[in-house]
């Protein structure tokens, strides 16, 4: 089913499972056209709300788990891996995310237009606690046989995608799509909240390994069905590279802000498209310093880079 979200990225895949449990993977966000649109959508297979027993999550972004909560008091049990809890509980830290983008030079009033951008994206989502955990290997049962989890973190720290029994065929939430870049969003480590989950070296993990033993088929969360799999990988591999070179050119020997840095490759961008742009430069600059072609240094009190 195709729900629609009030998100650039567009409408959302969400697939029902026949079989016992009766199954729904991803949810649609927390809007009443969404929710609608579920309703209408599970009525064409004579399903109520009610019917579903099982909800599982790729990852805890609104489009994919919004509605899970809602599910979960018609009675479905909820699982979702245990890296996401941060996102699943909208939990956001916003102290400790105020402290970064000070230390990265970013002005007070940016500052506040992205957290309000946060908040107001937030309001399309309800938060989920009561969680049952998933594992990377993990079978789950159902009566048409059994759905493995794998674990593919990057876009989110949590992030698993489901195989469908006997068909190398996986449920893959956003973890590769066709004609957009996955953006790897900059979040606290779930291990260790102080520091930043290093999003885009992890990714990079998940996307060589897909390219290296791709399954069959992907059937993504958003646009259509990815038959070749290991080519997409390596395309959005190159692309990623193909960023941080754009980034490494606004570099220089002087250092620089990482703000300076943010105003040179997105000049335009306010609120949330300014928090998406200083994930996307960051997360960058973090993999190019873990590649050692940048170099991370003390800029009179904020945190500045420059060419290594
Ligand atoms: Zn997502």
């Amino acid at each position: 089913m195709l729900l629609p979200t009030p998100y650039p990225v567009g409408p959302v895949w969400v697939y029902l499972l026949p079989g016992d449990p009766l199954t729904l993977v991803d949810t649609g966000p927390a809007t009443g056209v969404a929710w609608q649109a579920l309703r209408a959508g599970l009525a064409g297979f004579g399903v109520q709300p009610q019917d579903i027993k099982r909800v599982l999550v790729t990852h805890g972004h609104h489009d994919h788990m919004g509605l899970a909560r809602r599910l979960q008091r018609f009675g479905a049990e909820v699982f979702a891996h245990p890296a996401d809890r941060n996102n699943l509980a909208l939990r956001r830290h916003f102290a400790n995310l105020n402290g970064v983008l000070r230390r990265l030079g970013v002005s007070l009033p940016h500052r506040l237009l992205m957290m309000v951008g946060l908040w107001a994206l937030d309001r399309t989502s309800r938060p989920l606690t009561r969680v049952s955990p998933l594992a990377d290997g993990q079978e789950l049962p159902s009566s048409h046989g059994p759905i493995t989890v794998h674990h593919v973190p990057g876009h989110s720290p949590g992030h698993v995608a489901f195989e469908l029994p006997e068909a190398s065929v996986w449920l893959s939430g956003d973890v590769l799509l066709s004609g957009i870049v996955p953006n790897a969003v900059l979040e606290p480590d779930p291990d260790r909240p102080t520091r930043p989950f290093p999003a885009l070296c992890v990714y990079q993990k998940t996307l060589q390994q897909l390219a290296s033993s791709p399954p069959r088929a992907l059937l993504p969360a958003h646009g259509p069905p990815i038959l070749d799999v290991a080519e997409l990988a390596r395309e959005t591999l190159g692309k990623q590279e193909q960023r941080s070179q754009a980034i490494l050119r606004h570099l220089s020997r002087e250092p620089q802000t990482v703000a300076a840095i943010l105003a040179a490759v997105y000049p335009k961008a306010r609120g949330l498209a300014l928090f998406l742009a200083y994930s996307d430069v960051y997360g960058h600059l973090l993999r190019l310093e873990r590649q050692g072609r940048v170099e991370r240094v003390n800029w009179g009190g904020k945190e500045a880079f420059r060419k290594g």
